[in-house]
């Protein structure tokens, strides 16, 4: 991480109600707080409807806020002009883009409307799209036109970038490419606000993870210390006369030793296992799918 330590971003009680007196009223973000730092990935993860394209968007200057601070590089993204939108680059969600224009033809455009703008056939190649230049974007498939969207929002040379949901509809092979971008460009100083679905991807891109449930952020921390330093504690299971036995321990081996020597005279633990949770364990505890201490979570 090469964080300069100014903060690219910065949220404190931010707030959006959606509804109105008649269908009633929804708090999508209800107070949250987040800090990027100048340098430095951070992935923002939580359920569906948790607030977190509520809240990028209101960050990217697309959405109103009903309370709290936002300064996004520097500026207040509600008042802010074409001089900082150019310093941000976003990929929305969805972007159902059906043009005649070719793949070439709208990253040249895009191009154009930047005052420092990356070379676009660098960013085709960049995205992989450099055999589907010359190709019309309506016959993209879903993960080119993604791709695509990724290269539409970087050609600017953005100081900011927001990715929201970047990977969604990619093949494996497709997202590790992604994700060897999305460092190169965390290499040449880009911040980045990445919002996933996918444990691997905060795991593997982010400096430090966020998790957002309803509305808040319940936890953050880099993607090995989520949770809090109990959050990965080892777990020991084991059937007991058919009842399944779930003891977290710092000190796995001295319970398994003394499983061991209280065992049947074949030495064995029925159903042992001794696992360490992982982030994806730590996030559904965090966002209550699967307490970690569950008599189920031994099991797995
Ligand atoms: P996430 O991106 O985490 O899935 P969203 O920010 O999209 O969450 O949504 C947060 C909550 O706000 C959800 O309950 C969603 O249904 C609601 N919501 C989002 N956008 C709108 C809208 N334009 N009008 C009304 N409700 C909305």
């Amino acid at each position: 991480m090469q964080t300069s330590g100014s903060p690219a971003v910065q949220v404190r009680g931010l707030r959006k109600r959606y509804g109105n007196a008649r269908t009633g009223f929804k708090d999508a973000v209800a107070g949250l707080d987040l800090d990027v730092s100048t340098g430095e990935i951070v992935a923002v993860l939580g359920p569906n409807g948790a607030g977190k394209t509520t809240t990028v968007e209101i960050l990217e200057g697309f959405r109103d806020r009903d309370d709290g601070d936002v300064v996004v590089l520097g500026e207040d993204p509600r008042d802010a002009g074409r001089a900082w939108r150019a310093r941000i680059g976003v990929v929305m969600q969805d972007s159902r883009d059906l043009s005649e224009l070719t793949v070439a033809e709208k990253v040249r455009a895009a191009a154009a409307s930047y005052p420092d703008p990356r070379d676009p056939a660098e960013v085709i190649a960049a995205v992989g799209l450099t055999e589907k230049a010359r190709a019309r974007t309506r016959g993209l498939s879903g993960g080119q036109r993604r791709r695509l969207d990724v290269a539409l929002g970087i050609v600017g040379r953005p100081e900011l970038l927001f990715l929201d949901e970047p990977t969604t509809g990619f093949d494996p092979q497709a997202r590790r490419s992604f994700w060897d971008l999305v460092t190169g460009l965390r290499d040449d100083g880009t911040t980045i606000l990445l919002t996933t679905h996918y444990l691997d991807e905060a795991a593997q891109l982010a400096d430090r993870v966020v998790v957002v449930r309803d509305g808040v952020v319940v936890a953050e921390g880099t993607p090995d210390a989520l949770g809090g330093p109990g959050a990965r504690t080892p777990v020991v299971a084991w059937d007991d006369d058919g009842v399944r036995r779930v003891e977290r321990t710092d000190r796995p081996t001295a319970v398994v030793a003394r499983l061991i020597a209280a065992a049947g005279p074949d030495g064995e633990v029925p159903g042992l296992s001794v696992s360490r949770p992982t982030l994806e364990d730590v996030y559904l505890s965090l966002i209550g799918e699967a307490p970690i201490n569950d008599e189920e979570r031994g099991a797995a």
